[in-house]
């Protein structure tokens, strides 16, 4: 780039200097032709206008030797004429022919072409013509006496003004060449004003464009370059607050994208996968970075590109799959780009959960209005029954109170239950911790059920290890768990059978096991039975009072102190049901970390 600005610049000097040179020049040689040239004929003009010297001239040319008289007249006024016999002679030529018959240098051979001048004094005119393309100026003037006619001629060959103009010349090029030197000179110490801090801002230019920020070009003028280099340090800083700004958007974008429960692909227009987010893979169950997988691989099943290409915003497309036995909501819009940049941003949500709590909801108000309505349909008809009947007999109509009474304890006891359920659910549910003897909790609980278990039929044992620790929780709530696990035990042992009631003391917990020789649960229902509603035999367990809330409630009075509820049974055998609780302070957990 120096090279070319710097010869451009010599070039510009040189043209300049030769031009002006060049036109000085031509001004200079054409004005001093000129001056000669009206010097000549002013000076001819001047002095044949003199009527005493052309009266002397005629009275001449009527002498007998008339050249020799003229002679004589114009030799005396040489200096008048500006005659030297170099460059401007005087001749007298005959009238007939124009025939030189004397000229003022003697040494010259008297021969003379026919100028326009002469010819016209041929005829008899003055001849004053003048003319820039002949080699000399002549004045021709024919002098008539009374008898002789001569023709008096002035000759200038334009040899002065030559020899000025050469000299002239001689100078003008003597003049170039040092105006060519200087220009030179000028065009170095210019290059070097000029040329440095364009180098020094290419240089800095260059270090922006590979992202270098951290010099800054110290401006050294005022003038445009100093402007240039100082609005050049100005949009470098902007340049690097903008891309500073857009780091920190994308690095936040980023956070938000990686960590974002919600799948994101993003789509070029050729299907091909520009982004996605760890989200998405765990969702679709595949590695996305496989260059095999693409928009037709993934959703080509139920969608096509250019469909969606077609959509205008806020217009989205939405599909629902089940895939990898997820439900998910897969929402699709285009997005533009630059030219033909953009594509398909496609969005998936897992509604796995939603859908089943949806499913969840609505099976547990289906549970609810059935297990209502059926005491409720007892208590009307034992009711109507009683009212309609006039002589039912006494014990007969007791029996039919006993019943309503029942019925409407069952319907008590199971909003009750929901309450309580309703109560956890929405974490309105407070626990009131205290330190109790969990041995004494789980002596009352044998105790309340012994006359119970004696009714059915049932041997019951209860062996508590000594000194058992007292632990920290909601004393009412954790005997209700004991309560239902030990009464659940007595309802689904068939009379005969036996219960065995334990307890004692583990790392850091305390437990008690409920062994049961009753009709055990079947495995595929093991899962379930912490379910709300769920009964293995809803027949059977309606009998017997049951709702299938029991255990829900205890699983989560158990999970809120940081226990467990465990089962173990087979079915005709018995079951074994232990409660684990921890006897330190339990810790309500409330949020979780996660690493990635
Ligand atoms: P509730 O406790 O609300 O009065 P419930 O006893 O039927 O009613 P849960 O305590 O939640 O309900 O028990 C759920 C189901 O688990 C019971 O219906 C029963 O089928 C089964 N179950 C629980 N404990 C035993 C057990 N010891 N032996 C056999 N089956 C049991
Ligand atoms: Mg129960």
């Amino acid at each position: 780039m120096k090279r070319g600005l710097h010869i451009k610049l010599v070039l510009i000097m040189l043209l300049l200097i030769i031009s002006l040179m060049t036109v000085v020049g031509a001004f200079l040689i054409r004005g001093v032709l000129s001056f000669y040239t009206n010097e000549f004929y002013n000076q001819m003009i001047s002095f044949f206008s003199i009527p005493e010297f052309v009266a002397d001239l005629r009275s001449a040319a009527d002498d007998p030797d008339g050249p020799a008289k003229l002679d004589e007249i114009l030799s005396a006024n040489k200096g008048a004429l500006g005659i030297n016999s170099g460059s401007r002679n005087y001749y007298i030529l005959d009238s007939e022919f124009g025939n030189p018959l004397l000229s003022s240098d003697p040494q010259e051979n008297l021969v003379l072409e026919k100028s326009p001048n002469i010819l016209a004094a041929l005829t008899g005119e003055e001849g004053w013509s003048s003319s820039y393309t002949q080699n000399y100026m002549d004045v021709a003037l024919p002098i008539s006496g009374q008898v002789g006619t001569y023709i008096v001629y002035v000759r200038d060959n334009k040899q002065t003004v030559a020899d000025l103009n050469m000299e002239l010349f001689q100078i003008i090029v003597e003049a170039l060449i040092i105006g060519l030197v200087i220009s030179l000179l000028l065009s170095f110490l210019l290059s070097k004003t000029m040329i440095t801090p364009i180098q020094s801002l290419t240089r800095a230019a260059e270090r922006v464009s590979h992202g270098d920020f951290t010099k800054k070009i110290e401006v050294q003028t005022h003038d445009e370059i100093g402007v240039l280099t100082q609005t050049f340090n100005n949009m470098a800083k902007q340049l690097k607050d903008t891309l500073n700004d857009i780091e920190n958007e994308r690095n936040k974008l980023m956070t938000v994208f990686l960590h974002m429960t919600d799948g994101v692909i993003a789509f070029s227009r050729d299907g091909s996968i520009m982004h996605h987010n760890p989200a998405a893979e765990r969702m679709l169950g595949l590695s996305l970075d496989d260059k095999s997988v693409n928009f037709n691989t993934l959703f080509g099943g139920f969608t096509s590109m250019d469909e969606l290409l077609l959509l205008k915003s806020p217009e989205y497309a939405e599909y629902e799959r089940n895939i990898n036995s997820m439900d998910l909501e897969i929402s699709m819009a285009p997005f533009s780009g630059y030219g033909e940049q953009g594509g398909i941003l496609a969005v998936i949500h897992d509604v796995t959960q939603q859908k089943k709590s949806d499913e969840l909801r609505r099976e547990f108000v289906a549970n609810v209005s059935h297990e209502l309505r059926t005491p409720i349909t007892n208590i009307r008809s034992y009711a109507e029954t009683l009212v309609d009947s006039e002589d039912m007999p006494a014990d007969m109509e007791k029996n039919f109170l006993r019943v309503i009474v029942n019925e409407s304890d069952r319907m008590t006891k199971i909003v009750q239950d929901l309450l309580t359920l309703s109560r956890f659910d929405s974490g309105k549910a407070d626990l009131n911790f205290e330190s109790f003897s969990f041995s004494l909790s789980v002596k009352n609980i044998y105790e309340a059920m012994l006359l119970e278990a004696k009714k059915s039929g049932l041997e019951m044992s209860l062996e508590v290890e000594n000194n058992l620790p007292d632990i920290f929780g909601d004393k009412s709530r954790i005997e209700q768990v004991l309560l239902n696990i030990l009464s659940n035990a007595v309802r689904y042992t068939p009379e005969g059978g036996s219960i065995s009631v334990r307890a004692g003391r583990g790392k850091n917990t305390v437990w008690m096991e409920v062994a049961d020789t009753g009709i055990g649960i079947p495995p595929e229902d093991l899962p379930r039975i912490f379910d709300r509603f769920y009964r293995v035999d809803k027949a059977r367990s309606r009998a017997s009072g049951g709702t299938g809330l029991g255990l829900s409630i205890a699983n989560d009075i158990v999970i809120r102190h940081n226990g467990n509820i465990s089962v173990e049974s087979t079915v005709g055998k018995g079951t074994t049901m232990t409660v684990t609780l921890p006897i330190e302070t339990p810790v309500q957990q409330t949020g979780h970390f996660r690493r990635v």
